[in-house]
């Protein structure tokens, strides 16, 4: 490890592993479990010489490509739950670094395990893999061997269509009952224009996009929707109900104007991924 590689370290009392990540800055982050023996430290720092050598190399690389607006995001708005919630990206778990966690408090490092499958607790190395889990305080941990910003945008996607779903239908669908309003299906989808749409057999779509915008909005839209069952058609009936049924409406259509403009790049339109 170059001694010129500066990095923060954060003991944390939740983390039960170690992990490396580069923050937004482009900061080399380690966070260890508050019990870990430092002594490791530069061990680690050998260790992962190769993948913090080229995830700050990458970093630097998508810094050029956020201006192409197919950067990885640090951070995610979610307007419509008042949440902000924070990107992290970090390496593929690595046998080793489990060994030293379940290890370092009780013995001195007399050995090191055998690579990857052999490992206790270790899983072999799986390539390619991305993978996205969302953690308590809001942040989005990345897992992934590869900082390719294209695949790991797809992966978000899927976690946002994903979040959507938990968020938006039981939502809508509480909106529907304080009504009475019957709902056949709500699905979620990403369409590139439309904010949702309701099918002639009473099946309402929102976008999963639907989550950057302000409360007041997801309302309307929701509502509008919703209207959409009685009046299937944007008649003077349809827009006196939706008025009647959203004391917020003309607050909502001048606002909407510019809805579009708090949605970023990489989730418009984009397909759910897996
Ligand atoms: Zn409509």
């Amino acid at each position: 490890m170059p001694e010129t590689t500066e990095f923060t370290l954060k003991k944390s009392k939740r983390a039960k592993h170690i992990r490396l990540t580069i923050s937004s800055t482009g900061q080399l982050v380690i966070v260890v479990p508050y019990t870990f023996n430092l002594d490791y430290l530069p061990t680690i720092l050998e260790r992962k010489k190769s993948w913090i050598e080229k995830s700050l190399r990458d970093f630097r690389q998508q810094d050029r490509e956020a201006l192409s607006g197919r950067t990885i995001p640090e951070t995610i708005e979610l307007k419509a739950i008042d949440t902000v919630i924070r990107v992290e990206i970090a390496e593929t778990a690595d046998p080793f670094l489990s060994y030293l966690e379940t290890q370092n408090r009780l013995f001195p490092l007399t050995a090191k395990p055998q690579d990857s499958s052999s490992s206790p607790h270790g899983r072999p190395a799986t390539g390619h893999k991305i993978k996205v889990k969302e953690l308590p305080d809001n942040i989005l941990l990345i897992t992934a061997s590869d900082t390719a910003s294209e695949e790991i945008l797809a992966k978000i996607n899927s976690w946002l269509a994903a979040k959507a779903r938990h968020i938006l239908v039981p939502w809508l669908l509480a909106l529907a009952d304080e009504r009475g309003i019957d709902v056949k299906s709500v699905s979620i989808r990403s369409q590139q224009t439309r904010w949702g749409s309701c099918s002639t057999s009473g099946r309402i779509s929102l976008n999963k996009t639907l989550l950057f915008l302000p409360p007041v909005l997801v309302n309307h839209i929701m509502l509008h929707e919703l209207c959409h069952l009685k009046e299937m058609n944007h008649s003077k009936r349809f827009w006196d109900l939706l008025e009647q049924e959203d004391k917020n409406t003309q607050l909502a259509k001048s606002q909407l104007k510019k809805g579009w403009q708090l949605v970023p790049y990489w989730a418009i339109g984009s397909p759910y991924g897996g």
